[in-house]
């Protein structure tokens, strides 16, 4: 009892006296600063939002090219889109796939304050995988591509809401990439690593706008399973490194360091790697990835397991919310 006492008496006194000396300290302007970043107003992300434009995507049916169900949902989105961007532009091209066969394509792009050349981009795929190769059954019928596909494309729909409700500055650019997923299956001999990802080939060859530039981009994939880990990939660190600490940090901060983790993975083929390596933007990927598998992706990718039940509202916040805090921050700082 006696040395609890003593303790507790020390501790009284020291809390009076750091307080004490804490209000005679001259403001710290550093500090200041810091805190006028954390404070900038920063709207709040709906999940429940995001989650319906991604099931809503599913109920069209596996958003295969060629398919109806790719047809009307991209329909759709545009649709929606005309209703918050200021500028939607669609580039409608025909792309060739591995195997030769034509793939009727869309990539859709929603724009916001179009005369600001400080601009931040946006993507995800929106196509989905034709085959669920890494499945032991039906393996030749497409997947729904909730999480692969819907699941970044439904957080970008709640952000092109958001963002005309919420005046910003910044440029953005919110591209809805098509014919990402058409990729040569693994047991198809030689590998062809430029087989995926063919919608932004083509859109890194021929932008919407002649000459475009973004200061940084952040791509979406697979951001919406039940306790997703995003790790700090590969291509992302070796180009955008700045911007990917940038987005980490805030999420962290934030309180999303559950999903956000400083592990730095292998790089992978996705989006990004042709828009880092054609137009040299710098662009990050927020995607999932896991030590638990050989691919190092969830269990659920390229599988008919990738339903919406591997959508959880919780990723889906934690991947939006950062969006925003990092849109708004950067328009506030006018950089990162
Ligand atoms: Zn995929």
């Amino acid at each position: 009892m006696t040395k609890c006492h003593l303790i507790s008496s020390a501790l009284f006194l020291s809390l009076f006296i750091t307080c004490n000396s804490c209000t005679q300290t001259p403001k710290n302007p550093e500090k200041d600063n810091t805190t006028q970043k954390l404070e900038v107003a920063t709207p709040t992300f709906n999940a429940d939002s995001a989650y319906w434009y991604t099931k809503k995507q599913v109920d069209f049916g596996p958003r295969v090219n060629n398919s109806k169900a790719h047809i009307a949902c991209g329909d759709w989105m545009i649709a929606f889109l005309k209703q918050y961007a200021d500028t939607v532009y669609i580039q409608n091209c025909e792309l060739k796939g591995y195997d030769g066969k034509i793939l009727i394509s869309r990539n859709i792009i929603a724009s916001f304050n179009i005369n600001n050349p400080q601009r931040i981009a946006l993507a995800a795929h929106w196509d989905t995988r034709p085959w669920a190769d890494q499945d032991t059954v039906r393996k030749k019928e497409p997947i729904d591509g909730a999480n692969d596909g819907a699941s970044g494309v439904g957080v970008l729909l709640e952000i092109a809401r958001i963002l005309q409700a919420n005046e910003v500055g910044t440029g953005i650019d919110i591209i809805l990439l098509d014919a990402e997923d058409y990729g040569q299956p693994d047991d198809v001999a030689p590998p062809n690593e430029d087989s995926y990802c063919l919608g932004t080939q083509y859109w890194c060859k021929n932008p919407h706008v002649k000459g475009y530039k973004a200061e940084f981009g952040i791509l979406l994939d697979m951001v919406g399973a039940p306790n997703a880990t995003f790790t700090k990939e590969g291509v992302s660190a070796r180009y955008a490194s700045p911007y990917l600490d940038y987005v980490w940090n805030i999420a962290n901060e934030q309180g999303f360091g559950q999903y956000f983790r400083n592990d730095v993975t292998a790089g992978i083929i996705d989006d990004h790697k042709y828009i880092n390596e054609i137009l040299g933007i710098p662009m990050i990927d927020i995607i999932h990835r896991t030590s638990d598998t050989p691919s190092g992706f969830g269990a659920y990718w390229h599988t008919h397991q990738d339903n919406m039940s591997m959508v959880d509202k919780k990723t889906l916040k934690a991947v939006g919310q950062t969006l925003l805090y990092t849109i708004y921050r950067f328009d506030a700082n006018k950089g990162i």
